[in-house]
């Protein structure tokens, strides 16, 4: 049966006034759990899957949108940080590269092996200060780290990182052979160094996985939703659509919330002073120049100030970062003209023939690492291991977690929640290690299983919108199958990729509150730079319809988005009804 969803009725439903959220109205009918989760952060969502799945009653609340904080601004890498070594971080790095192994695995629809390429231009710069830095963690005034350094660090890395053979060896290439392989790299470097991470292609859409594990295992979630202070031993949370303030209350609160950890311990008047944030940033440029010198590899360039960025080919557009200077939580991140320069100056470089233009950049982003507090520590050299730190809320445990990178985020739910049991003395009922994520489940990985997955689910849906949703959702893509069928479905006419039932399908089961959420999160309509006048305002019809958005509330969605996405995002759309998907 059809449900008739076009867009002439969403847009008379757009109309009506708003309804009560269903996530929002199941907290307050619980306000009391035995885990109180504060930021749906990576770190976050994945300690409340953790614990759901233990049977644990937990709830989370995020402030803003899921994974929009410091997990919306990673260079999208899965990986054992090989950097890391010259730090002496190996508890860190060999965790890191298991969880890389584990989530190929677990996460197949998003986490995709990627092969990085370290262009180096001297054989020992940086051997020198090396040892210092192992030994001590302390940056010296090194420049570069030449081939000597590197061959060192990657034997060590294979040596953590092959997963018993399936993970292959580094390899090091001399001049002639590493330009016959990549023809525009500068033909004044000296070795290329080649070996193997993992890339997320769509790390809002896993995290967002992570977290509906856990709704699916009887957690409670909402997001817009703030702590803001405390009440007779709870936590006072504030409704950010509505305003509306209530009390939560739990036996352990679980502060996850990133670089702003200070200063939610702080509104829960339990001050601390763990952490020490630094800004990163990145753009996104569509320079096909740019993307065919990648050879689809990853080029892990080094500054002559030791400094790393990453270039790193992905949906067709090449992702450039990242920067790292200490910042403050509380100001706006904003890539600027200065980040831009330097990205320019370091990739031309290394592809000296390639030209680079600002007008090819259709996307930029910055956020804040959650590191420690560092002190005199450069940012470059601070630890980006974490640590639980373990203090009282109102007469409850009170555990904060400091640091957290995406790439550990299982093994650091695993080991939040090892520390929530222990105080709740309830035993560990389930593991994650090799548990599928969201989508993940039954992923069909290789050419011929992926061909049956298709044709089996072509039923009603062409065969060509099956391949894309099951790119687009992984195997969730069963459940949009589903509602297509159903619905009345209509492509759009400024995202022809994407239809009308899809987008209502999306906003009603995935915690859809405003429009960006949509365009930065939910698709990667942003991303990739394809956002035209006219998408927005199509857009802000579909999901105000599913809504229930009055008129009113479309046009203030479509201002604020404007105005998110030219500020923070340095997009200057066109209002041309450009197709773009
Ligand atoms: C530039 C950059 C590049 C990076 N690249 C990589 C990479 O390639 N690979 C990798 O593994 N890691 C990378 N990282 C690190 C990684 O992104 C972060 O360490 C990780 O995402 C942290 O996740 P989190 O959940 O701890 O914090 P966050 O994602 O910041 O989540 C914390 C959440 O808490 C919410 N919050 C704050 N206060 C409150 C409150 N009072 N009430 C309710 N909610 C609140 C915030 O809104 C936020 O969403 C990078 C980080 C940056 C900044």
């Amino acid at each position: 049966m059809s449900v008739g969803i076009s867009l002439q009725a969403m847009h008379a439903q757009c109309m009506t006034s708003s309804t009560p959220r269903t996530d929002v109205v199941s907290l307050i009918q619980h306000p009391r759990s035995q885990v109180l989760v504060i930021g749906g952060g990576i770190n976050g969502a994945a300690t409340f899957r953790e614990l759901a799945l233990q049977g644990v009653d937990v709830t989370l609340i995020e402030r803003g949108d899921y994974i929009s904080g410091s997990s919306a601004a990673s260079s999208h890498m899965i990986h054992g940080g090989i950097r890391y070594l010259e730090n002496g971080e190996f508890r860190l790095v060999r965790e890191a590269v298991q969880e890389r192994n584990r989530l190929l695995k677990t996460a197949p629809h998003y986490v995709k092996p990627l092969q990085t390429t370290i262009p180096i231009f001297s054989l020992f710069s940086g051997i020198a200060a090396a040892p210092l830095r192992f030994l001590t963690h302390k940056q010296s005034s090194t420049t570069e780290r030449g081939a000597l350094l590197i061959k060192v660090g990657l034997a060590l890395y294979d040596s953590f990182s092959r997963d018993g053979g399936s993970v292959p060896r580094h390899e090091f290439h001399g001049r002639r052979k590493s330009l016959a392989h990549q023809p525009a790299l500068n033909p004044d470097l000296k070795y290329t160094a080649t070996y193997y991470d993992a890339v997320m292609v769509h790390p809002e859409r896993l995290g967002l996985d992570v977290l509906l594990d856990g709704v699916a295992a009887g957690g409670r979630a909402a997001n817009y939703v703030e702590a803001v202070g405390a009440v007779d031993g709870g936590v006072l949370v504030r409704d950010l659509v509505t305003g509306d303030e209530f009390v939560l209350s739990a036996d352990v609160v679980v502060n996850t919330s990133g670089p702003w950890t200070d200063l939610t311990n702080g509104a829960l008047g339990a001050p601390t002073t763990f952490m020490g944030g630094t800004k990163g940033s990145h753009i996104v440029v569509d320079n096909p120049e740019l993307l065919a010198a990648t050879k689809g590899r990853e080029l892990f360039l080094e500054n002559a100030d030791g400094r790393v960025v990453l270039v790193c080919p992905i949906k067709g557009r090449v992702l450039i970062g990242t920067t790292d200077v200490d910042a403050d939580p509380r100001d706006p991140m904003i890539e600027t003209d200065e980040d831009t320069d330097y990205f320019f100056k370091l990739v031309s470089r290394v592809f000296p023939g390639v030209a680079l233009d600002r007008s090819q950049i259709v996307f930029t982003y910055a956020g804040i690492r959650p590191l420690p507090r560092h002190d005199d520590e450069a940012p470059g050299f601070v630890s980006r291991d974490y640590r639980i730190e373990k203090s009282n809320f109102g007469g409850s445990p009170l555990l904060s977690l400091v640091g957290g990178k995406w790439t550990t985020f299982r093994a650091l739910g695993e080991h939040m929640t090892n520390d929530v049991l222990a105080i709740l003395k309830r035993a560990r009922t389930a593991s994650t290690t090799t548990l599928s994520i969201g989508g993940g489940v039954g992923f069909p990985t290789t050419e011929p299983t992926r061909n049956d997955w298709i044709q089996s689910h072509a039923v009603g849906v062409s065969r060509s919108r099956v391949a894309e949703l099951l790119t687009r959702y992984g195997t969730r893509a069963t459940e949009f199958i589903a509602a297509i069928i159903e619905g009345n479905d209509v492509a759009l006419r400024t995202a022809p990729n994407y239809t009308t039932t899809e987008l209502d399908h999306l906003v009603r089961t995935e915690s859809v509150v405003h429009l960006i959420d949509v365009l930065l999160r939910r698709t990667d309509l942003a991303f990739i730079g394809a956002v035209t006048g006219p998408m927005i305002d199509e857009l802000a019809t579909i999901v105000g319809g599913s809504l229930g958005w009055t008129s009113e509330q479309c046009a203030a969605e479509i201002v604020a988005t404007r105005e998110i996405l030219t500020t923070m995002h340095g997009q200057a759309f066109t209002e041309q009804a450009a197709v773009a998907g």
